[in-house]
């Protein structure tokens, strides 16, 4: 390769002005702004260029470089956050957004964002409201808490707590609870954050309530309890329950209040990740312990997801000690964090179909996914298969298998929830192109799994009315496989 043949490559480049010229670029002129078309044409150049200067020795093609331009263009029509269809069979997916929400919170989001609402408006009073107002009262009924405030997310909620009450002090954690959530959300991270000095105890495996109590000095402002979320220390291990550690916060303060100075209040804060409001007895042993559960335990605040098992929109749900929420609604992060109408609307109307369990059970999705019966999730797998079986060129074998969903979202990482995908046994190593097809070129993007040299498709996350969809993006597929093969 000599530079002079890299320069006479070079020259042959076309110009933006030829690229725009191009029928195929004139043809889709209306639908965007000049400049977006002279953006894509320059980086499609660009990328033939650097292809040259990396040793590609065709000689460029005008008509390459403007359809490549053109896929450019197009991807600036295609909305980036999309739906998508999960056929994963993990159910509080984070990366697929993890709740779907309900039919009826998704008709009070539409009502309250297209026009004006009472989101800061007593109709009471006639006066300025308060947004908390809208769920407060819901938590609290359906949790036991006496005070509740919802904001961003369970991460904001956590850092909040540690930011009111331990900032300047210490806050005593177990070193089995020291998780990482994902998503970069560490425990000691955040407690730096919010200026909360870590008082770390116990081992890895075992933490007894002795080394709570040892570490107990006169600048103790918090004992926290994380829920391990989506990891399990199995065999040899110990944890301390949160009654214990209740009582221990209660003997502490029974022994200040006695004392002259004017002593910190140390109090039991437990982030429970996902939190539940209804036990999900399906799930036996396993079930993950409900918000009640824990104000009934003694926690002055727990935290908790509203997209995570709860099945709502993303926000972190504070609830308990009416003093202490007070607190919390007059720090200034409870601004930066506040939700907005949108979510508000779809927190309120999740809350309040878990007024009725049932209801809940049957109308919240992803509480449906969790606990419906296997002997469904079967039905539409085979009604899946029977579709998928009447597309010609498809090139694999299809079969209905058993298989095992997983909750996601931190929650109930032990348990196999039972579960039949469809197996779309390829030919070795064309399964990844056929996940990929799925992903990327299909119009709604179908997520499923791979498995040795299968795609399974898990009918535990998909809705019936999405069965249409997934057929039709493997008739695409099959059609683009025969236009290859041919
Ligand atoms: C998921 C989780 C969080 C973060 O909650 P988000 O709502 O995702 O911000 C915090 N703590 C625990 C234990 C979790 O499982």
């Amino acid at each position: 390769m000599t530079t002079e043949q890299t320069r006479e490559l070079l020259r042959q480049l076309p110009s933006v002005e030829e690229v725009l010229n191009t029928p195929t670029m004139q043809a889709l002129q209306p639908l965007l702004p000049h400049s977006i078309f002279a953006d894509c044409a320059r980086a499609s150049i660009d990328e033939q260029r650097h292809a040259i200067l990396e040793g590609e020795l065709r000689t460029p093609d005008p008509q390459v470089i403007a359809n490549n331009a053109c896929t450019r263009v197009l991807s600036h029509l295609r909305p980036s956050l999309r739906r998508a269809i999960n056929a994963s069979g993990v159910i509080v997916h984070t990366n697929l957004g993890r709740s779907p929400l309900a039919d009826e919170a998704v008709n009070a989001v539409v009502e309250v964002a297209k026009g004006y609402s009472t989101l800061e408006y007593s109709t009471t009073t006639l006066s300025r409201g308060s947004r908390h107002d809208h769920v407060e009262q819901l938590i609290c009924s359906l949790t036991g808490a006496e005070a509740a405030i919802a904001v961003n997310n369970n991460a904001a909620a956590v850092m909040m707590v540690l930011n009111e009450f331990a900032a300047g002090h210490e806050a005593i954690v177990s070193r089995g609870e020291l998780v990482e959530i994902g998503g970069s959300f560490r425990i000691p991270d955040i407690m730096a954050l919010s200026n909360a000095a870590m008082v770390e105890v116990g081992t890895t495996n075992k933490t007894h309530l002795a080394d709570y109590q040892a570490a107990i000095t006169d600048d103790t402002a918090m004992l926290l309890k994380v829920h391990p979320s989506n990891y399990r220390l199995i065999g040899f291990t110990e944890s301390v329950p949160l009654n214990d550690l209740r009582i221990l916060a209660d003997s502490v303060n029974e022994a200040r209040s006695q004392s002259s100075s004017d002593p910190l209040p140390p109090f039991v804060y437990e982030d429970q990740g996902s939190g539940s409001l209804l036990r999900l007895d399906c799930f036996g042993a396993y079930a993950e312990p409900t918000v009640a559960e824990s104000i009934k335990g003694g926690v002055d605040l727990v935290s908790f997801s509203g997209d995570k098992l709860l099945g709502g929109p993303q926000a972190g749900i504070i609830a308990g000690r009416a003093d202490l929420i007070d607190r919390l609604k007059k720090n200034p992060l409870a601004r930066a964090l506040r939700l907005d109408k949108m979510t508000l609307a779809a927190l309120e109307t999740t809350l309040r179909l878990y007024l009725n369990p049932t209801q809940a059970l049957t109308q919240i999705p992803t509480l449906r996914m969790l606990s419906e019966d296997v002997a469904i999730v079967e039905a539409r797998a085979q009604a899946l298969a029977h579709q998928l079986k009447a597309i010609e060129g498809l090139g694999c074998a299809i079969e209905v298998v058993a298989e095992i969903a997983r909750s996601g979202g931190g929650a109930l990482p032990m348990c196999d929830i039972p579960t039949f995908a469809v197996r779309l046994g390829f030919p070795e190593g064309e399964a990844q192109a056929c996940e990929r097809f799925l992903v990327s070129e299909s119009s709604v993007p179908v997520i499923g799994r791979i498995k040795q040299d299968a795609v399974l498709l898990d009918a535990r996350t998909l809705r019936d009315e999405e069965l249409d969809e997934v057929a039709a993006a493997l008739r695409a597929y099959a059609t683009k496989r025969q236009t290859l093969s041919a």
